[in-house]
């Protein structure tokens, strides 16, 4: 089976597992675990940002940023699709009791005007007070170009509003854009990062920001039970993940493009590839079923919208992989299209 629904499937390798066995830990809670220590240092240097704090999922470390920048009945503004406001079972509203505002803009950065909008008439009475801009890169696999999101987060700034940058992938958007982490990061009070997708550990994210953001996140971390004793296991999965496996997000980009063409050239159907993904676009309707043919041919995939089925790369999936996921997948639609119009 090769299984390509998510960068989250990766199992960690040998010598991964071997630094996690070998690691050094304390107890985190009294800030005495080396190994996270040494983690959070290296993490917000590759940041640009004075301090990082890990956890355990990148929904705690969006939370945790949602939590520490704005305040009950506060606006956060993000995108109608965003991780954050859509994909975390509604938590900001649960534990930030902010008020969501949401955009919707094809390139995943709301347009100057929007924001102008937004920003004015705010000492209204009836108005809630903006508190915090959300943006996501990579959004849905597409690295978001630097200018716009970094164009995007000044005017919130001058505006008052903190800025929170949701970078689950923000690896597969530095590597892809040819940019530095920090660069990528650059303009933004806060940052999450995953060190479980494309980086392949186990388990873990980490919250990077100025030191008193962070330390107000440590706080909220333990107020929410994420505190975390001999955590160095874990963490040396992800700083083993951040010393090797940084370098090689350009293969995976490069094996979903050729994934995507050898899709759309057996099947006809048009494939899209950003970073490590690939977006199949199907007829209304026929993603659920295609991907359930994709795997009985032995192909692992996602149905995330009716007409649209994702790939993910990652580190476990060779070049023979690719070969062989094209040639079920054009098996399946063969198949498939023997009955009536499966486009
Ligand atoms: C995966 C993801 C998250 C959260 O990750 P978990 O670790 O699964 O909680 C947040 N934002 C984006 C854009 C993601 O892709």
């Amino acid at each position: 089976m090769i299984d390509l629904r998510s960068d989250t499937v990766t199992r960690p390798t040998p010598e991964m597992r071997r630094a996690m066995a070998e690691a050094e830990v304390g107890d985190d809670v009294f800030g005495e675990d080396p190994t996270l220590r040494t983690l959070e240092e290296e993490t917000a240097r590759l940041l640009g940002k004075e301090r990082a704090l890990f956890v355990p999922s990148g929904h705690m470390a969006n939370q945790l940023a949602v939590y520490c920048s704005a305040r009950s009945g506060e606006e956060v503004w993000a995108h109608a699709t965003s991780h954050v406001l859509g994909n975390e079972q509604g938590a900001s509203s649960v534990l930030a009791r902010v008020l969501p505002r949401t955009f919707d803009s094809p390139d995943a950065v709301p347009d100057d005007a929007l924001l102008e909008r937004w920003a004015t008439g705010t000492d209204d009475v009836h108005r809630a007070r903006p508190a915090l801009l959300c943006l996501e890169n990579t959004f849905t696999g597409r690295a978001v170009p630097l200018a716009g999101q970094r164009r995007a987060a000044a005017l919130a700034r001058a505006h008052g509003l903190r800025t929170h940058l949701d970078g689950a992938r923000l690896w597969n958007a530095a590597a892809a854009l040819g940019a530095a982490p920090a660069e990528v990061a650059e303009g933004f009070d806060t940052v999450s990062v995953c060190f479980s997708k494309g980086l392949g550990a186990p388990v873990g994210s980490a919250l990077a920001g100025d030191a008193d953001t962070i330390d107000r996140a440590r706080r909220a971390r333990k107020l929410l039970g994420g505190g975390m004793r001999q955590a160095g296991i874990i963490a040396a999965g992800a700083l083993y993940a951040l010393r090797h496996h940084l370098d090689r997000l350009t293969d995976d980009h490069a094996r979903a493009a050729r994934l995507a063409k050898g899709i759309t050239s057996t099947t006809g159907l048009s494939a899209e590839s950003r970073t490590n993904m690939v977006l199949l676009s199907t007829a209304p309707g026929k993603a659920p079923g295609h991907a359930s043919a994709f795997a009985d041919q032995g192909v692992r995939a996602f149905a995330i919208a009716p007409d649209l089925i994702r790939f993910v790369v990652h580190l476990e999936i060779g070049d023979a992989d690719i070969d062989t996921a094209i040639a079920g997948i054009g098996a399946a639609v063969m198949t498939r299209s023997q009955g009536p119009a499966a486009r």
